[in-house]
């Protein structure tokens, strides 16, 4: 059966999700920001939390693992990498590993940039992409650890999932990553039909997450910094793109 997924907001602009199996009554969280709203969340659907799948070891990611592990006693999967501080952490996975999560399976893909650790999960059968703080929808994270050609190649692991895959990222910050977006591409249809939509879904105080990877393809500046026309709106014309990506990335910083 197909997983369930549930999405909540925490702390002041993160994403909560919980990913449910039907099948085996397995649930996990992604990233654990605070505990209150997950155990609301997990009370409201009557689901115990087996799994806590921890993305990154900023505090608004790993807030909440401690209490939740001690109160369900779950199992937390968090990144390989050594440059990791991430505590409780009871299984470590990296690029390629797969996570079951009941009879759900869930790949790890490493995309470092944002932190060196950073890892995001995609659970195929689901086409359910959780790529917290790498990819946002029209945006990414800032680079922190990483430099830009690091986090430009996470990116394209990311874009080369199929299309129909769903976005489901860290925090709500689409309003904003389109008002800069709309500097960079002021003609681009696929953006300004997705600024319509986000305009109408937060004046609704909707999410405007998940989103469809496709789309984010079109839409998305970020994942488009080896396109031509990107490069000329920023004078680059024959620059790498991981350059353009870095000038994108610093422009956005200074908006
Ligand atoms: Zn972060
Ligand atoms: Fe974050």
């Amino acid at each position: 059966m197909a997983a369930e997924i549930r999405l909540f907001t925490c702390l002041s602009d993160n994403f909560g999700y919980l990913v449910h199996d039907p099948d085996t009554g397995a649930t996990a969280s992604i990233d654990a920001p605070e505990a209150a709203p997950i155990i609301n969340a997990l009370d409201e659907e009557g689901w115990r939390l087996t799994d806590i799948l921890v993305t990154h070891h900023h505090h608004d990611h790993v807030g909440g693992i401690a209490e939740l592990k001690q109160k369900y006693g779950c199992r937390v999967t968090g990144p390989h990498d050594k440059s990791t501080r991430i505590a409780n952490v009871d299984l470590r996975v990296a690029h390629g590993d797969v996570v079951k999560v009941g009879s759900l399976l869930a790949r790890v893909l490493e995309t470092p940039g944002h932190t060196l650790d950073h890892i995001s999960y995609v659970f195929d059968t689901d086409k359910a992409l959780f790529a917290a703080d790498t990819l946002f929808s029209i945006g990414c994270g800032r680079v922190f650890e990483g430099n830009y050609p690091m986090m430009w190649d996470s990116l394209l692991k990311l874009r080369a999932l199929p299309d129909d895959f769903r976005l489901y990222c860290g925090h709500e910050y689409t309003a904003s990553n389109v008002k800069f977006a709309l500097q960079i591409e002021p003609d681009n249809a696929a953006l300004k039909a997705r600024a319509e939509e986000v305009a109408r879904l937060r004046a609704a105080s909707e999410p405007t997450i998940p989103s469809l990877l496709g789309e984010e393809k079109k839409a998305n500046v970020f994942l488009r910094a080896d396109d031509p026309d990107v490069a000329s709106r920023l004078h680059m014309k024959g620059a790498g793109a991981a350059e353009v990506f870095g000038e994108l990335r610093e422009r956005k910083n200074k908006s």
